[in-house]
């Protein structure tokens, strides 16, 4: 069969097993390459979208290509040019576009369907307000598997504002690097047009101020200039919405602006220190409009990560830090990267002061408080899904179905036995998690695992491995 052909008819498929939305969003722009010996090579826009594929879409596709032929296929996607956004192939054309408003405004030009179009217009220069933090930019920022995904879904919105994800909705908890993104994709975006000799505006602003700045504008009677101020931004940078709690009568009037905005097709990315779900008091409506794009999260880095940020810091800072030191601050310091990096300025002034060398007993006095505030942080079950889900390359809701075929159910028991071994969750919470089993499922798996890890190196070094990177 022909690759276009095998393609076809594996879209009739997965229009079936998809909703609309996310057939429209991924499956239709994906472009196919190859087919050949078994192997059918797809093509993605961007690595965000490669390594979103591979979570989430891969092995439903295999299910449904060995439906199709009868025979097992594998899939493999690689990033290529999606320059021509110009006409949708057949396929892409036959999909209904999104019924909502922002489908059919003005602008509206020909691309593909689920690519929301920006206008760039030639201006003068590049101007930014708020200004953007110039040491924030995507090449300092260390990336791990715990921002892999935000990070790429980042530069892939700041390489095409307006055009592929938006709105982006980065959430993680404190210091882990969310402002540091939402800069890097002004900057970018800012470096990108100058370079094109375009001009583009970005805003970077706190919610907390955008709503204070809107109050005013009330009180003032202003509200006309403040809505065209921010209705001529082409990337809106909101950090912190989590503030929308307890600001419950703004919501309205951020619902409006950010409808505007959305409806020109203006790159909108938001940030909050935790999910959607647990920002309280947050709108319905807010909720579902903040989850139109995509939502991706940022979690604490592990013990090697910590390791490289602080050399990369050091480095930049000019500190000559010995391995020993670095190893022992990324022991010590688990929380987030803003305490790592607080822990070199604190001991890089010390050491300039005292004239002490750079070493473990140095930082045991320079950081004694930062030390003793450090709690042992053990992984939660749903870290340990998505690690697993990760390394065995299936999805995190393939762990949680009720599958059983090989290749889903191991993997399944390993998440269960580390759970077990890692969190101090009780069998009977454990067993909740992964899709409401009882807790004899989980003794039973964890005997499979033990079992297994006493026969099979491969296995056991594989748990071993995720052992380590899953303890902080
Ligand atoms: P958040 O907004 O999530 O609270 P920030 O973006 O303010 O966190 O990050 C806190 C500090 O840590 C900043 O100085 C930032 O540059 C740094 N930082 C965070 N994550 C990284 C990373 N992955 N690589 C390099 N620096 C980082
Ligand atoms: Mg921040």
């Amino acid at each position: 069969m022909l690759a276009n052909q095998l393609w076809e008819r594996t879209c009739e498929r997965l229009k079936k097993i998809f909703s609309a939305e996310v057939y429209r969003l991924w499956i239709a722009r994906i472009k196919v390459l190859d087919f050949e010996s078994n192997n059918l090579s797809l093509g993605v826009w961007d690595e965000f979208a490669q390594l979103w594929f591979k979570e989430n879409y891969v092995s439903a596709l295999e299910d449904a290509l060995r439906e199709i032929t009868g025979e097992s296929i594998t899939v493999q996607v690689q990033v290529v040019s999606f320059e021509d956004h110009s006409e949708p192939s057949a396929e892409q054309e036959s999909v209904p576009p999104k019924e909502d408003p922002a489908q059919n405004t003005d602008n509206q030009q020909n691309s593909a369907p689920a690519i929301p179009p920006t206008v760039y217009t030639p201006r003068a220069a590049a101007e930014v307000q708020n200004v953007l933090n110039p040491k924030y930019t995507f090449e300092s920022f260390v990336v791990g598997t715990n921002s892999n995904m935000a990070h790429a879904a980042a530069m892939g919105v700041a390489q095409n504002p307006g055009k592929s994800y938006n709105p982006l909705f980065i959430y993680g908890g404190v210091g882990l690097g969310k402002t540091h993104l939402l800069h890097a994709i002004g900057n970018r975006v800012i470096d990108n047009a100058e370079r094109a000799g375009k001009q583009v505006r970005v805003v970077y602003v706190t919610l907390e101020k955008f709503l204070n700045e809107y109050i005013e504008a009330v009180r003032e009677q202003r509200c006309e200039r403040f809505r065209r101020k921010y209705r001529r931004v082409d990337v809106l940078l909101i950090d912190d919405v989590q503030f929308l709690t307890g600001r419950e009568g703004l919501q309205e009037e951020f619902f409006h602006t950010f409808n505007e905005l959305y409806n020109s097709n203006k790159q909108i990315v938001l940030t909050s220190d935790r999910p959607l779900s647990e920002i309280k008091k947050l709108e319905e409506r807010l909720v579902s409009r903040f989850s139109w794009g995509l939502v991706t999260d940022i979690q604490p880095p592990n013990v090697d990560l910590r390791m490289a940020i602080l050399k990369q810091k050091a480095k930049d800072m000019h500190f000559q830090v010995p391995e020993e030191v670095c190893t022992f601050l990324a022991q010590k310091i688990r929380a987030n990267v803003r305490e790592l990096e607080g822990a070199l300025i604190r001991m890089g002034s010390y050491i300039n002061l005292t004239q002490a060398s750079w070493s473990i007993e140095t930082a045991k006095v320079a950081l004694q408080e930062l030390l003793s505030r450090q709690v042992a942080q053990a992984p939660n079950i749903e870290d340990i899904q998505k690690k697993v889900a990760m390394t065995y390359d299936i999805r995190v809701s393939d762990i949680i179905s009720k599958k059983r075929p090989a290749n889903i159910a191991f993997p399944r028991q390993v998440a269960m036995y580390l759970s077990r071994e890692l969190t101090h969750q009780p069998l009977i919470a454990i067993g909740e998690a992964f899709g409401g089993r009882d807790h004899g499922t989980v003794i039973h798996a964890c005997k499979v695992v033990e079992n297994q890890m006493d026969v099979d190196d491969n296995v056991r070094d594989t748990i071993q491995k995720l052992k380590n990177e899953l303890e902080f």
